[in-house]
């Protein structure tokens, strides 16, 4: 048992917001951390001494405002740590980087506040779920750029943590945020509907003008997020996937192929390499041993028409693909080919198939994945586009795979023609392989950094703090955290 009086100023403010929110909406012991809860990654549990649960962007401000005030009059208490839906699989789910903390789960701000398909934009509460907001723009002309994790997770947690969807990079979407600032007041950050009293003007202009703040929030302690501003993107008027394989001793040959068609406009959105691995971990049909690659291939009838016939010309050409499946009714995925059916929907917009692609990954539904899912961790660095660089990143998964017994599995994620998100999985067997997938996720960090190839996205076991990072730029963000937050009302979080 933890000695009460570590936090002696605690009791008294969790009481005051029991009154001011509702009884419901706060779950502590006063005297102790809460027992700890599982994740699906096996990470440590931290210290958390209170959950949040607030309803409404005045229940955070409330929330927020007591601990600035008990701070600001000399009390010790632990800092907010916020997180969306949670379900940040892989990465520690809600565990922060380090104890003790008070989390503040905001999935009850659930409010789809504003929607236009014309413009192209929404304004989401953190509770939306990429399910919710994708099926309201079914059969509009616009879409959302999902990613392949469930469809009950966030639009809002996912962007602010820099997720990857099926058109690129989630930030990419983010036009503006509401965030609740350490003192408690509001602000709107980026373009705002409506904000034309701030000269922001009806274009959309996330950077707004001089210095840009929006990503000051992103990856970021710096306050709590309660609305984000996203695009939605124009649906093409024809959309196919084409699938095609190949073989390991063709690998940087083919990766340089698809950064050719990338470059050159024959292919759109995020282009996807999956290994045995990771195929048959997410679902896919058999692989016999090689890689498969997606491509979304799109545009108006007639060009998206003479840009996959192009593609499959050169893809022959090559002779590096043993096999190229069309897409279209002309050739559709197996049944049972999930990864297939996952990929060819969310480049549509559609999570309609997630959820089989996280039972197959986690065996089970999304509620009950850090409960009782098998031991899923990521490790997610940036790459060049280029064969010779996922042939490098791909030897030293084998080297982890000989150190440990654990079997990464990787995804390529090709986001532009130079960048590459290759999402390395772990997965394991929480009862008895939790140590050797750890040890495998700590070599990760050690040999891919060795290699200059670092990741975009951390997990609450490898905080920026632990990782490293650039000795100039980290000083100039904690002084500016300083500046944001002077009495340290927010935790510092994995990216601190
Ligand atoms: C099978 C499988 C497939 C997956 N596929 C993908 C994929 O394609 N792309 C991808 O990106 N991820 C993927 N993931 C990882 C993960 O599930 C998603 O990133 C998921 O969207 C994160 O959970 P969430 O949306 O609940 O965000 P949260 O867990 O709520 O938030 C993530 C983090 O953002 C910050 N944050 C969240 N909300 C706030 C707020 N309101 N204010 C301030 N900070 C906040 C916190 O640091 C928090 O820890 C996958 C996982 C699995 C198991």
């Amino acid at each position: 048992m933890q000695d009460p009086s570590l936090y002696p100023d605690l009791k008294a403010v969790l009481e005051e917001l029991k009154e001011a929110l509702g009884a419901e909406r706060v779950r502590h012991d006063a005297t102790a951390p809460l027992p700890p809860a599982p994740n699906v990654s096996a990470f440590t549990s931290r210290d958390t001494r209170a959950v949040l649960r607030p309803g409404s962007v005045a229940d955070v401000r409330a929330l927020v405002g007591a601990f600035h005030h008990a701070k600001a009059s000399g009390g010790e208490l632990p800092g907010l740590q916020a997180v969306s839906t949670g379900r940040n699989w892989g990465l520690g789910s809600k565990e922060p980087a380090a104890g003790p903390v008070v989390r503040v789960e905001l999935d009850g701000l659930g409010a789809l506040r504003e929607l236009d398909t014309e413009a192209g934009y929404a304004v989401v509460e953190p509770g939306v779920t990429q399910k919710e907001l994708s099926e309201r723009l079914a059969g509009t002309g616009r879409m959302l750029n999902v990613t392949a994790s469930s469809g009950h997770t966030s639009v809002v947690g996912n962007t602010v943590d820099r997720g990857v969807g099926l058109r690129h990079q989630r930030t990419e979407d983010l036009l503006g945020l509401e965030v609740v600032l350490p003192d408690g007041s509001v602000a709107h950050i980026g373009w705002w509907p409506g904000d034309t009293s701030h000269g922001k003007g009806d274009g959309f202009n996330p950077l707004g003008l001089g210095p840009s703040l929006l990503h000051l929030f992103t990856q970021s302690d710096f306050g709590i997020v309660t609305a984000a501003v996203v695009r939605l993107l124009p649906r093409p008027r024809r959309q196919s996937t084409v699938r095609a394989r190949f073989h390991r001793e063709a690998l940087a040959e083919a990766v340089d192929a698809l950064r050719t068609w990338k470059a050159n406009g024959l292919v759109s959105g995020v282009v996807k390499v999956y290994d045995t691995a990771s195929t048959a971990t997410y679902g896919g049909g058999d692989t016999a041993g090689g890689y498969v690659a997606h491509m979304s291939v799109e545009g108006t009838d007639r060009s998206a028409g003479a840009l996959k016939a192009a593609l499959l010309a050169e893809m022959a050409e090559t002779g590096l693909f043993t096999s190229a499946a069309p897409g279209d009714d002309e050739q559709p995925p197996a049944d049972d080919d999930v990864v297939a059916h996952v990929v060819d929907a969310a480049y549509r917009g559609s999570v309609a198939h997630n959820e089989r692609m996280l039972a197959s990954a986690t065996g089970v539904t999304a509620d009950r994945v850090d409960a009782d899912g098998n031991g899923w961790l990521f490790f997610l660095p940036f790459l060049p586009f280029d064969g010779a660089s996922v042939v490098r990143a791909l030897d030293i998964l084998d080297r982890i795979h000989l150190a440990t017994g654990i079997r990464p599995g990787s995804t390529v994620n090709a986001l532009d023609a130079d960048v590459i998100d290759l999402v390395v999985s772990f997965p394991f067997d929480r009862a008895t392989q939790a140590g050797a997938a750890h040890s495998a996720l700590d070599l990760a960090h050690t040999w891919f950094g060795e290699a200059g190839l670092r990741p975009y996205r951390l997990d609450s076991g490898h905080a920026r703090s632990v990782v490293g990072g650039a000795a100039a730029e980290a000083a100039l963000q904690r002084a500016l955290r300083a500046a944001v937050d002077p009495l340290g009302v927010m935790a510092a979080g994995r990216y601190a």
